[in-house]
């Protein structure tokens, strides 16, 4: 249990409403702050105004899945008002506090290493990019079904990347009936994607595979299917980058060739927000648990 923690909770989307209710059940005191405009009552927390005296007692500090932009702003979409992270609340935390994100700015990085407090990036942890893998998945084939006249039964997909996101996707492509093509650099996962009855390739063969494909889903975050790749698309095909921005698609290069592209980020908080909210909250509850035991004890 959470009982007798101090928790802030600043900003964010449906998923924090989750985060809120987990902790609040954990017995954790929750002070919110940029759910003011929220039209039902916040389950068991405290509505709180951004200010430095809050910060003074906090036992954790919890920001939304993009902790802050670049120039420290955090997004709430409950408020009206502006919430601006200052250095000078930062450096009112208490030095067993930690910050927990989903994935941190250079801003706020820069911030908790400069007053020593601890920062956990949510999103980099295996555990959390697993079970976020399923509402990506699911979200990049609302996507194709969207952008398409034909069904993923019987169409021909490549997956590139074998990683979390790539490996569910390509599951969940060939249990709808797909025939699904999985592009690796390693040796192992050529293997592996062999093993699993999948069609593996190796990346730099991209080119040969790319005449003859009805949706392209790139999961590697570097430019990885670029003009010539797209040179060699049938015009019927429609890439759905999920890579994190900028993504790694050659987007103006396909637009000129009249192939359908787009840039897919930010899918489980925008298919499926109760789920991604509760993965956080699930994963943030123990982490939160374990993390306060051991601040206490070292107390
Ligand atoms: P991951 O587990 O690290 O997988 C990335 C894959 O890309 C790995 O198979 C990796 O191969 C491969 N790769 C990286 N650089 C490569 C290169 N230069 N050439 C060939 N292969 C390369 O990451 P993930 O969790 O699946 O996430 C993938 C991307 O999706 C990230 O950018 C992430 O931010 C994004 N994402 C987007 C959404 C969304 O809603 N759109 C949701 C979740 C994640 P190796 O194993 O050989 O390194």
């Amino acid at each position: 249990m959470l009982t007798g923690a101090n928790i802030v909770l600043v900003g964010g989307d449906a998923r924090q409403l989750e985060v809120i209710r987990k902790l609040t059940e954990l017995d954790a005191t929750v002070l919110a702050v940029g759910f003011d405009g929220l039209s039902t009552p916040l389950d068991g927390a405290v509505h709180a105004e951004l200010d430095g005296q809050l910060f003074e007692d906090a036992d954790a500090l919890i920001l939304p899945a993009v902790g802050t932009d670049d120039d420290g702003t955090v997004t709430a979409v409950f408020s009206d008002k502006q919430l601006v992270l200052e250095e000078a609340y930062i450096a009112r935390l208490p030095k067993h506090c930690k910050v927990y994100t989903g994935m941190a700015k250079p801003y706020l990085k820069d911030l908790c290493a400069k007053y020593g407090i601890g920062l956990v990036e949510l999103f980099e942890r295996d555990d959390v990019a697993i079970y976020n893998s399923i509402p990506t998945a699911e979200g990049a084939v609302m996507m194709a079904i969207q952008h398409t006249d034909i069904t993923i039964h019987g169409s021909t997909a490549l997956v590139l990347g074998m990683g979390r996101t790539g490996l569910t996707l390509a599951r969940t492509l060939r249990g709808m009936g797909a025939r699904v093509k999985i592009g690796v650099r390693r040796d192992e996962h050529f293997a592996r994607a062999y093993e699993m009855g999948f069609e593996p390739f190796y990346i730099k063969d991209l080119a040969a595979h790319a005449g003859n494909l009805d949706l392209l889903f790139n999961t590697i975050p570097t430019m990885i299917v670029t003009a010539q790749i797209i040179a060699q698309m049938p015009s019927r095909a429609v890439i759905i980058d999920l890579a994190s921005k900028p993504g790694g698609t050659d987007f103006r290069y396909a637009e000129r060739r009249g192939i359908k592209a787009l840039l897919a980020p930010g899918l489980p908080g925008i298919v499926a927000p109760k789920t991604a909210g509760r993965i956080m909250a699930d994963c943030l509850g123990r982490l939160l648990m374990e993390d306060l035991r051991l601040g206490r004890e070292k107390r």
